[in-house]
């Protein structure tokens, strides 16, 4: 062995020295109250700072629960559900990627920055891309897509449950996979901000794929998605002729370690134990249950936030629950409203990709009667040195009476 100096010389580029994560993390830590990531419960944080093997009979276990209480969260019998190591996003492609190819056709139902994110990847495989696109900040109704469906083929039709950029729900989504039905149509659903938050039941409304994140209603470490493919969508799957534009993505593929428990590539071990985590406390919750929790924490929300003299940016028909939208006063520097959340109230809100909106989620971990006062209380006092005509003591008054009347045990 030689000496360290003789070993030192091999490295041109010398060691950065820096500071660990103590210091560059705030010495409290920020309540993330954004569009996600959103905070996870202990048991999740727990179980993601575990490594194990990414194969083998304690894997193998994981897998298929990991299975077994997504089948429950997605509300299917599923045999084709995989788990992918990437952002939703990824989940999102793997749709596309599999399902699409030159000389398919995809209309894509459009109304803000996710549900256009699926054009681009269509597009990006050699589709034909057809976009029915809605004006940000409104909803794709059935009427519109039944109307654009007459006398066209499609292969894939694709849409968002819920439009985080802008706050909007697709309430005729149930309508919606049932038109593509009639028309032979595989309907793709993005239910990354919405799963588990609000009903999606993927057998009874015939939705033949749907997918989700981790890191949203999930309320999971980021890095890990969810995606499920009906017997339909699956014999498509097959139809690809070649040559699979993706690697990581191939659902043939990740069907290897999904079904057969063999090596695609090392799994996101840790992020699929969190999953796992997160998923269970679904099931101990229950559906019916967590419902209801997102629906009361979000309505005492919004109310809180329309008492303190702010507006909601979705029309209350159309209104996500998940993520709120709330229009900033005028003259308000949105930015600036959310870096003195940050800075002085230790909370962080997401600003929009376009509009001048910021949103508070409500997702997961979010839904806590605590977090709700915290963040409304850090709005209303980044709001008002902006000069913003808001009552921040009715809008917490309001948020205490809606919580009072729903019931304790709820939230
Ligand atoms: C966040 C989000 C995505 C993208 O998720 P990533 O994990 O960032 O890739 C897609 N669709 C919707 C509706 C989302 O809210």
């Amino acid at each position: 062995m030689g000496n360290v100096e003789s070993l030192g010389r091999v490295c041109g580029i010398a060691a950065p020295a820096l500071p660990s994560l103590d210091q560059l993390l705030p010495a409290e830590p920020l309540l993330l109250m954004g569009a996600g990531p959103v905070p996870v419960a202990a048991e999740v944080a727990r179980a993601g700072g575990m490594v194990i093997n990414h194969l083998g009979p304690t894997m193998d276990r994981l897998v298929e629960h990991i299975k077994q209480l997504a089948s429950y969260a997605f509300q299917t019998a599923d045999e084709h559900i995989l788990g992918i190591g990437g952002p939703a996003s990824a989940a999102m492609e793997m749709a596309m990627g599999n399902l699409l190819w030159p000389g398919r056709r995809a209309l894509v139902l459009q109304n803000g920055w996710f549900s256009g994110r699926f054009a681009e990847m269509a597009a990006g495989v050699g589709a034909e891309v057809e976009v029915l696109a809605v004006p940000e900040g409104q909803a794709v109704c059935a009427e519109r897509v039944a109307e654009r469906l007459k006398g066209q083929r499609y292969d894939v039709v694709t849409m968002v449950q819920g439009e985080t950029s802008s706050g909007v729900c697709t309430v005729d989504l149930p309508a919606i996979a049932c038109l593509c039905r009639q028309h032979g149509a595989l309907a793709v659903v993005d239910a990354v901000c919405t799963l588990s938050t609000m009903p999606l039941d993927k057998d009874a409304w015939g939705i033949d794929v749907v997918f989700t994140g981790s890191q949203k209603g999930l309320s999971s470490l980021p890095g890990v998605a969810l995606i499920a493919f009906s017997d339909a969508a699956w014999e498509q799957v097959h139809q690809h002729p070649g040559p699979r534009p993706h690697w990581c993505l191939d659902a043939l593929r990740a069907q290897h370690f999904w079904q057969h428990h063999q090596y695609h590539y090392t799994a996101p071990v840790s992020g699929l134990l969190a999953l796992h985590e997160a998923l269970r406390l679904v099931c101990e919750e229950t559906l019916e249950r967590r419902f209801a929790r997102h629906r009361h924490s979000s309505l005492a929300l919004q109310a809180g936030i329309e008492q303190m003299g702010l507006v909601l940016a979705a029309p209350r028909p159309i209104r996500l629950n998940s993520v709120v939208a709330i229009q900033v006063p005028a003259g308000v520097d949105n930015a600036r409203v959310r870096a003195d959340m940050s800075s002085r109230f230790h909370v962080e809100i997401s600003g929009a990709f376009g509009l001048d909106i910021v949103r508070i989620g409500q997702m997961g971990e979010q839904c806590r009667a605590p977090h709700l006062f915290r963040v409304l209380h850090a709005l209303g006092g980044a709001l008002t040195p902006e000069g913003a005509a808001v009552d921040t003591s009715a809008g917490m008054a309001a948020l205490e009476s809606y919580l009072s009347h729903c019931g304790d045990d709820v939230i």
